[in-house]
């Protein structure tokens, strides 16, 4: 059966739910993408619980997306003398430095001679999830001596951000290849690219994925975000976005997080790119069997924004009620798309449709579905493309999406209001039309006697040639008599 809901849910798998069981309750209680994190676990891992989606994809009879995401060009720190690293004070001097001698209070490694190539005195450097805030003084080509402003543990192999600066570091590291090459050889559906600064960060991983899978940039640097036309040609390049609030907090003040989410999720609709809001969501729930009030109205929030997904993180990857956090969701999505005050929303903050058919098509789509109160919309699509430009209108009814395309239903599931079946490629109009209907019919979407609301693309069979809507009535199935 469909999902009651337009907004998707993104779930982060990791030890607590790799195993076949809690993938299958996963998906039960609403998960529509699974998305497997390159910075934990080994190939072998990843690889198995690859498998064990597409085992569970295959029992449902659902296609199901698989989103990859790559580590990119995180910066770490070295290591110390002691395994409990070094508490360092407000107002005292700190160095780092290429040595890779083992740190003490008063230096550590930074292994990344990247870094020193762009520092300037005055750059904030910081540490731990930004629990440790450095300001540099004096730099060169191998060290920085910086002056500690906010002090607090150090400890080995720690997170090192530069949130003021573009780093002339690769967007794909070595570790990243040979994560990538893995990844698309199991065949995933989607590739997520971290700590992209730009939009040339987003060809290269593009050259890279070569149309294997769709390419999801995280968006987790300043630089990605702070200039709008940046931010605009980044959307452009990619294929998705994630708004990252977990780096993103980290390298811009938190306060500074949600208008960057909000204006993110509006270039996003603007360009009909699907966007995921992510992390934090509800935080508590790897401790707690319920959420805070606040998270749950930043679940809504995102929502009311038109996002095409929330995601979880360490909620389902570690945390103790994997299951109870995506019902949480769900209830919370479900709850949001009832009222009204979203429908309005969604249709005044509709994107002015492309001077090209196929947006001029699916802005008519989204009228002709509220005029006639239509409970489904179908679309015949190859690429996915004409499907994307109907999500993008925020339209009323659920997008029932015909694909002969396996790949396509699979990498569709990301996308608000899609719900993908596979279908034969269909040669004529009415073939068409009964197609629909019956898919229409066997989801549960519709009734006999309702209309049902079609957008294809004539001739048949060729990408690219949206031009056309037909309105059907669902038709009363023939009923088996009985002899
Ligand atoms: P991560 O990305 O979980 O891979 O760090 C998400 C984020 O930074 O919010
Ligand atoms: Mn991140």
């Amino acid at each position: 059966m469909p999902r009651s809901r337009k907004a998707k849910i993104v779930a982060t798998l990791g030890p607590a739910t790799a195993d076949i069981g809690s993938i299958r309750a996963l998906f039960a209680a609403g998960v529509d993408v699974f998305r497997l994190n390159a910075s934990h676990g080994t190939h072998e891992v990843h690889a198995r619980v690859h498998a064990t989606i597409r085992q569970v994809e295959e029992e449902v009879g659902r296609p199901i997306a698989i989103l990859f995401d790559l580590q990119g060009p995180k910066l770490r720190i070295g290591d110390f003398e002691s395994r409990e690293g070094v508490t360092v004070e407000a107002g005292a001097r700190f160095r780092l430095d290429l040595d890779p001698r083992l740190g003490c209070a008063r230096r550590v490694e930074l292994p990344h001679p990247e870094v020193f190539s762009v520092l300037v005195p005055g750059t904030t450097l910081l540490i731990n999830d930004g629990l440790v805030r450095l300001e540099v003084l004096e730099c060169g080509p191998d060290h920085a001596e910086t002056r500690v402003v906010v002090g607090g543990r150090l400890s080995n192999h720690k997170g090192l951000n530069v949130p003021d600066l573009v780093l002339p570091v690769s967007p794909v590291t070595d570790k990243d290849a040979r994560d990538l090459e893995f990844g698309l050889g199991l065949g995933v559906d989607w590739v997520a690219a971290s700590f992209v600064q730009r939009a040339s960060d987003v060809d290269a991983v593009k050259a890279r994925v070569g149309g294997r899978a769709r390419l999801m940039v995280k968006l987790e640097k300043p630089a990605a975000v702070r200039e709008q036309k940046d931010l605009m040609d980044i959307v452009d390049a990619a294929d998705g976005v994630m708004v990252a609030r977990g780096d993103l907090g980290v390298e811009l003040p938190p306060e500074k997080v949600p208008s960057v989410q909000k204006r993110v999720v509006r270039a996003c609709r603007d360009a009909g790119r699907p966007v995921v809001v992510a992390t934090q969501m509800l935080e508590s729930m790897v401790n707690a069997p319920v959420p805070t009030r606040a998270e749950v109205s930043d679940v809504a929030g995102a929502i009311y924004d038109g996002a095409d997904a929330v995601m979880l993180s360490a909620e389902t990857a570690t945390g103790k009620y994997p299951v109870a956090a995506v019902e949480m969701m769900d209830h919370v999505i479900q709850e949001v798309e009832s009222d009204e005050h979203y429908r309005t929303l969604m249709d005044a903050t509709a994107p002015a449709p492309q001077p090209f058919v196929a947006d001029a098509i699916c802005d008519a789509l989204r009228h002709v579905v509220k005029t006639l109160h239509a409970p489904v919309i179908a679309t015949f699509t190859s690429s996915g493309f004409s499907t994307l430009r109907a999500a993008r209108e925020r339209p009323e009814a659920p997008i029932l999406s015909l694909t002969p395309d396996p790949v396509t239903a699979r990498q569709l599931s990301l996308v608000w209001g899609v719900h993908a079946v596979r279908d034969e490629d269909v040669r004529e109009v009415q073939q068409m039309v009964d197609n629909a209907c019956s898919a229409a019919l066997a989801a549960g979407f519709a009734k006999p006697g309702q209309p049902i609301v079609i957008m294809a693309g004539m001739p048949f069979g060729i990408s690219g040639t949206t031009n056309m809507i037909r309105v059907a009535e669902i038709p009363t199935p023939p009923t088996t008599e009985v002899e």
